[in-house]
C-alpha cells in the first residue's frame, strides 16, 4: 500500500529520546532539556487557575469558534475578531495554510535553513519548494523576491528565524511587502515574538491594512509556556481568514488550551520577567562566545546558535553525557553549530562551563 508519492521523500518527525530513558542509559541523576525552545519558567499561575476551572467541563466539546479567547485576543491585539484563526499549535496553522493554498501546480518560497514545517507541509501538498539560502543567518529578501513567479502562492518569513535567532528589521520587511505581488500570501511566522527586544523589529499587525496578503503566526507555546497544550494562531485580513477556515478541523483546539490561553493573556508581568531573564541568559552566552572566539548569531529569540569548532554531533554527545540535551546543528543545516535554548541562570552557567571544557579539548586536538 503506497501513500501519496510526495510522502515517500519525507521522514516522520523524530522526537528526542524520553528524558527518563537517557537518564537510565547514561547513569545521570538529572537531565536538563534545552532543545525545544520551551520556557524554563513554566507558565503563568493565571493560566493554571483557568485550567483548573475548566476541569469540570471535560465531557463537553470545545467551542469550535473559540469565542471567549477570540474576543480577548482580538482586544489584546487591536484587531477584529474575524481576523483570527486558532490552531493546534501554530504548527497546525502552517498546515492549514498549505492545505488551503498549495497544490502540485504551485510553488512556495522560503528561507533555508528555517523552521522545517513549511517545507514539510508544502511537500505533502505537492507544491514545488523554492528554498533561498540565508546570508549570514539573515533572510536574503532580494533573492526571495526573485524566486517568486506566477505560480507562487505562499512566501514564508520566519521572524525571528529558527534556528538562527536573527530578525528582519521593519524597513526591510516593509520594502519586501511592497514588492511582493498582492496575490501571493506572505506568512510572517513570529513564534518568538514576545522575546524580541530589537527596536526596529516590525509590529506587523499594524501593516495588515496596507498588505491584504499578510498572515502573521504567533503561539502560546514559547514565552507563554503552554507548549504542551498546543495552541497558536494566525492574524490576517478577514477575507484571508474566511477563505482558509474550511481547511481547519472544527474542534482543533481543546477547552483546556483555550482556557489557559485566556489566563496567559492576563499576565503581562510573567512575559516581561521571562523576557528579561532570557536577555540576561543570552548575554552570558554572548560573552562566553566572545571570550572563546566562537562564532554565534545574535538572537532575538530564546535560543542561541553557536559554533563548536567541531562536528555538532560530538558536542551534542559531550553535553548529553553531562546531562544537557541541546539540538545538534547537523539536522538544522549548520553542521558545526549547536542550538541551545536559554535556560534558567544556573543552567546557563553550568552548560557554559561544560562547553568551555569541550572547546578546550577541541582546541587541544587541533593543536596536536
Ligand atoms: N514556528 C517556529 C519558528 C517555531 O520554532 C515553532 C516551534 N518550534 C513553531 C512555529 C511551532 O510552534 P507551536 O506549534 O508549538 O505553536
Amino acid at each position: 500500500m503506497q501513500p501519496k508519492q510526495q510522502l515517500l521523500s519525507l521522514r516522520p518527525y523524530k522526537p528526542g529520546k524520553p528524558v527518563e530513558e537517557v537518564k537510565r542509559e547514561l547513569g545521570l541523576e538529572k537531565i536538563v532539556k534545552l532543545a525545544s525552545n520551551e520556557n524554563p519558567y513554566g507558565c503563568s499561575d493565571l493560566a493554571k487557575d483557568k485550567i483548573t476551572e475548566e476541569l469540570s467541563n471535560l465531557h463537553v466539546y470545545p467551542d469550535g469558534y473559540s469565542a471567549e479567547l477570540r474576543e480577548k485576543l482580538a482586544d489584546y491585539l487591536g484587531v477584529d475578531q474575524d481576523q483570527l484563526i486558532f490552531g493546534n499549535g501554530s504548527d497546525e496553522v502552517v498546515q492549514i495554510l498549505c492545505r488551503a493554498y498549495l497544490s502540485p501546480e504551485t510553488n512556495t518560497v522560503m528561507p533555508a535553513p528555517t523552521f522545517p514545517q513549511y517545507r514539510h507541509n508544502a511537500i505533502i501538498d505537492g507544491a514545488e519548494v523554492r528554498e533561498v539560502q540565508l546570508i549570514n543567518g539573515n533572510h536574503d529578501l532580494e533573492a526571495m523576491l526573485a524566486a517568486i513567479d506566477n505560480q507562487t502562492r505562499i512566501v514564508w518569513l520566519c521572524n525571528p528565524n529558527n534556528p538562527t535567532g536573527s530578525y528582519i528589521p521593519e524597513a526591510d520587511f516593509v520594502s519586501f511587502m511592497k514588492r511582493v505581488p498582492s496575490n501571493v500570501i506572505v506568512v510572517s511566522d513570529e513564534a518568538y515574538f514576545e522575546y524580541v527586544s530589537a527596536a526596529d523589529y516590525p509590529n506587523t499587525v499594524t501593516y495588515l491594512n496596507d498588505f491584504p496578503n499578510l498572515v502573521i503566526l504567533r503561539t502560546f507555546s514559547k514565552a507563554h509556556g503552554l507548549a504542551a497544550l498546543r495552541i497558536g494562531y494566525g492574524i490576517a485580513n478577514s477575507t484571508v481568514i474566511q477563505s482558509i477556515e474550511p481547511a481547519r478541523e472544527p474542534f482543533n483546539t481543546s477547552r483546556i488550551a483555550q482556557a489557559a490561553a485566556i489566563g496567559a493573556l492576563d499576565d503581562a508581568e510573567f512575559i516581561k520577567t521571562c523576557k528579561e531573564k532570557n536577555r540576561e541568559g543570552l548575554k552570558l552566552f554572548y560573552s562566553f562566545c566572545e571570550d572563546k572566539g566562537l562564532l554565534y548569531y545574535p538572537s532575538e529569540a530564546n535560543f542561541i546558535l553557536l559554533d563548536v569548532q567541531s562536528d555538532a554531533d560530538e558536542a551534542f554527545d559531550f553535553l548529553l553525557r553531562k546531562g544537557y540535551i541541546v539540538r545538534s546543528g547537523n539536522a538544522l543545516g549548520f553542521p558545526s553549530m549547536i542550538r541551545i535554548t536559554v535556560g534558567e541562570e544556573a543552567q546557563n552557567k553550568e552548560i557554559i562551563s561544560h562547553l568551555e571544557t569541550y572547546i578546550e579539548t577541541v582546541k587541544e586536538k587541533v593543536s596536536k
